[in-house]
């Protein structure tokens, strides 16, 4: 066998014969020299028995060490190999050395002296074998093939970022690819990816930079002197700044960036197909430096590589805005709408919740294209839509469905009255005079309204049943709205006639009372009586009080109705007592939120004042609803005490107050709800109950009154658990003041 210097001096000799060959080739192939090159780089010589291995000088140099540094040993190579890469070699080297047959050849990593990996090929030369067969030396080389190898990882992740493109992967993924390839490549470089939006600066990828710095960068205007991307971007030419700390174009937001290490900053254009400046991609060192040539060539591949990703980005928002927008308005498309509903209807369905759909059509439009011409109708379904939006709230979706049909999406509306409201808005605020081509022109629309999920549980049927509405409103005249749901269309055109005539009969006090008996249980006479508001419309005939007294607290009407009330009771009181009739209590019921308001005490004590009435015979229902009203509101009650009027909880049970929320309150009378004396003698724990509020409020020094009793089997029952005070049609309807007088003078049948 050979001894190594003899190997040694093949090698030179081979090294020598492979110069003349490069130069006989005069560097025309540059891959073949490097072949040539690298086959002749480093030289091992392992002692298997002894574990020392001769590195030859080239092999320390490879990586980074003089001929007199690292010792000649096995260890020497475990430390330096990639922990990763050892186990293999060692294994591929076990088994070639089992079987000479076969040839070893391996790649590992290796660290340089400086830190860094180098990918080393490995191959075994020649075994040299004891007289039993076992190996006992091996030789062989290495070769440092780290740019091929990297390279070809170049290669494979750059191919990678291709395919993202090509599969629309989102842009700030493939950003932080691109960043990343390219600083692999170039230990310490920084990338980062500017978007430019008219002049402003956006940020659109640096996983390296840190985030402050982006968020810094972020929103920066362009400018001649604004850092290297900035001024790139304005100039569309390449900028390269060696010292950012120095260079003048940094000077206003240098201040930024050497904070966190950054000194050079080199930026390259990004551009469209087109030569329009879309970015900037920009290379960052820690120190001030100049770029290599490949760091340049670099620059503006990665620039090129981001402006395929930024104008697909581009060309997407572009096509989804002329997608989702109506062009003519600016509203909503119906592509746009469709998605939204659909959504709504997910998330709805999901939480329970309604919503409605507004279907609108003008009238007669038709009549305007015809009559002065397309430009015209253009203007006027512009000042539509504007109208629309107007009126409408920013969270509602308008849309331009095509000609002059207008959809709204109305969230968050459960009530029938909310939908109708918003449709009768919509209705006055289009109807307002406008001028087209010098004349004067009063537009009108019809409107659909469809409810999710009552009319329609799908897009599809959705919109049907607003478009069968709609031509229902059409049918039924035009300037009006409907409800797919025709029974909804009559309640909420009640609702609103009742809003529009209470008003006047409020301020007219063209309301009446009427007065309900309170009987006391045990003696059978009548201690009180309970006014109650009521309203006969000429056209609308008997409104209920249950429908006006909502919609006066709607349209803020209750404080006018309650002082009214008020002084009619009272002035009633007062006059049964002129009369010479037995004193009774006057029950006057009183809205929560009348309640609460800051001049109600004063106003009551002007009716008190006023009428003669006196204030312990005045009794005032307010609904347990204020005992989950704020706790401060309560303390509304001790003036009230000190007024020295009655107080009643009225609807007692119905609400979700406990006995618990009832030592906040100091009252004389808890009135148990009707709907607990309807069932009492059907329902056991009705029954059950009503016994408890019974003894609990005796206990807790209240007296009860019962409300709605029909029957005298409920009245025996109520008398048996120790009821106080009863009321009801088994006594007594709510009838006249005269009505009263008379049973007054002769007493309710108990
Ligand atoms: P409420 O305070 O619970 O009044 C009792 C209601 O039950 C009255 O209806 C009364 O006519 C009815 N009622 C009494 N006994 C019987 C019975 O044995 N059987 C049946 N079926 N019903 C009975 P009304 O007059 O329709 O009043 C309804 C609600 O309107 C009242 O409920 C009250 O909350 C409100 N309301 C009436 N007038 C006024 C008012 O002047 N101001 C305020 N804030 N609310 C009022
Ligand atoms: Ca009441
Ligand atoms: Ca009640």
């Amino acid at each position: 066998m050979n001894s190594i210097p003899e190997l040694l001096k093949e090698v030179n000799e081979l090294r020598a014969e492979l110069d003349s060959i490069r130069k006989q080739k005069n560097t025309t192939n540059l891959k073949g020299q490097l072949n040539l090159q690298e086959a002749i780089d480093g030289f091992w010589d392992w002692n298997l028995q002894t574990n020392e291995v001769f590195y030859s000088p080239s092999w320390k140099s490879m990586l980074g060490y003089e001929e007199h540094e690292l010792e000649h040993h096995y260890d020497t190579w475990a430390n330096i190999v990639h922990p990763d890469d050892k186990v293999n070699i060692l294994t591929s080297i076990r088994d070639f050395l089992a079987d000479e047959s076969g040839t070893f050849e391996g790649v590992m990593r290796m660290q340089h002296k400086d830190g860094h990996y180098l990918f080393i090929r490995t191959r075994a030369l020649q075994v040299t074998r004891d007289e039993f067969d076992e190996p006992i030396r091996l030789v062989g080389t290495h070769v440092d093939i780290t740019q091929r190898k990297h390279a070809e990882l170049f290669d494979i992740r750059y191919n990678k970022i291709l395919k993202m493109i090509a599969q629309g992967e989102p842009a700030s993924e493939i950003y932080d690819e691109i960043a990343y390839i390219y600083e692999e490549r170039h230990p310490g470089i920084r990338c980062s990816m500017l978007e430019l939006d008219g002049d402003t600066l956006l940020h659109a990828g640096a996983p390296s930079l840190p985030k402050e710095y982006c968020d810094q960068v972020h929103g920066l205007k362009n400018g001649p002197n604004i850092g290297s991307c900035g001024t790139s971007t304005y100039t569309g030419k390449r900028v390269i700044v060696e010292d950012i700390e120095t260079d003048p174009k940094w000077e206003n937001i240098k201040a930024a960036a050497l904070p966190h290490g950054l000194r050079s900053c080199w930026s390259e254009p990004i551009f469209s197909v087109s030569g329009k400046v879309l970015g900037a991609f920009g290379m960052y060192r820690n120190y001030p430096s100049a770029p290599t040539a490949s760091e340049q060539s670099d620059l503006k591949a990665a620039a090129r590589l981001a402006g395929i990703v930024m104008e697909r980005e581009h060309n997407q928002k572009r096509i989804t805005a002329l997608a989702y927008s109506d062009l003519l308005t600016g509203l909503s498309s119906r592509a746009h709408l469709f998605i939204t509903i659909e959504e709504l209807i997910k998330t709805s369905s999901r939480n329970g919740e309604c919503f409605s759909l507004l279907y609108l059509d003008l009238d007669n439009f038709k009549s305007v294209n015809d009559s002065l011409g397309h430009d015209v109708g253009d203007i006027l379904l512009k000042e539509i839509a504007s109208r629309i939006t107007e009126i409408s709230r920013d969270v509602d979706c308008i849309a331009r469905l095509g000609g002059d049909e207008f959809c709204i999406v109305v969230k968050d509306i459960s009530d029938t009255l909310g939908s109708a409201n918003i449709a009768q808005r919509v209705i006055n605020v289009i109807s307002k005079k406008l001028e087209l081509s010098g004349r004067k022109f009063i537009p009108s629309c019809s409107i659909g309204i469809a409810r999710y999920p009552d009319d329609g549980a799908d897009l599809k049927s959705l919109v049907k049943a607003a478009d069968t509405a709609l031509y229902a409103a059409k049918d039924s005249g035009k300037g009006c709205y409907a409800f797919y749901d025709i029974e909804l269309t009559r309640v909420a055109e009640y609702q609103f006639k009742v809003e529009q005539f209470l008003r006047e009969t409020i301020e007219k006090q063209n309301l009446t009372l009427a007065y309900q008996p309170q009987i006391d249980v045990r003696t059978g006479k009548i201690v009180g009586v309970e006014a109650l508001s009521r309203w006969n419309h000429h056209e609308l005939g008997d409104v209920p009080p249950v429908d006006f007294i909502a919609t006066a607290e709607r349209i803020g009407m209750i404080k006018q109705l309650t002082e009214w009330v008020f002084n009619t009771a009272c002035a009633q009181a007062v006059e049964w007592k002129n009369m010479g009739l037995p004193l009774i209590r006057m029950a006057v019921n009183i809205s929560p939120s009348h309640l609460f308001d800051d001049d109600f005490i004063p106003s009551l004590q002007g009716v008190i004042d006023g009428t003669d009435m006196h204030s312990n015979n005045l009794e005032l229902e307010v609904t347990e609803s204020v005992m989950h009203t704020n706790k401060n509101g309560l303390s509304i009650f001790s003036p009230l005490r000190k007024l020295g009027v009655l107080l009643a909880i009225d609807d007692f049970g119905t609400g979700y107050s406990s006995f618990a929320s009832l030592k906040h309150l100091s009252v004389d009378y808890l009135k148990i709800d009707k709907d607990f004396v309807d069932d009492m003698l059907t329902d056991e724990k009705t029954n059950l109950l009503i016994r408890s509020m019974v003894e609990m409020g005796h206990n807790l020094g209240y007296k009860i009154i019962a409300e709605g009793v029909e029957s005298q089997a409920q009245f025996d029952e109520l008398k048996a658990f120790g009821c106080d005070i009863v009321q009801g049609y088994f006594f007594s309807k709510p009838v006249s003041a005269d009505k009263i007088g008379v049973l007054l003078n002769e007493g309710v049948e108990v």
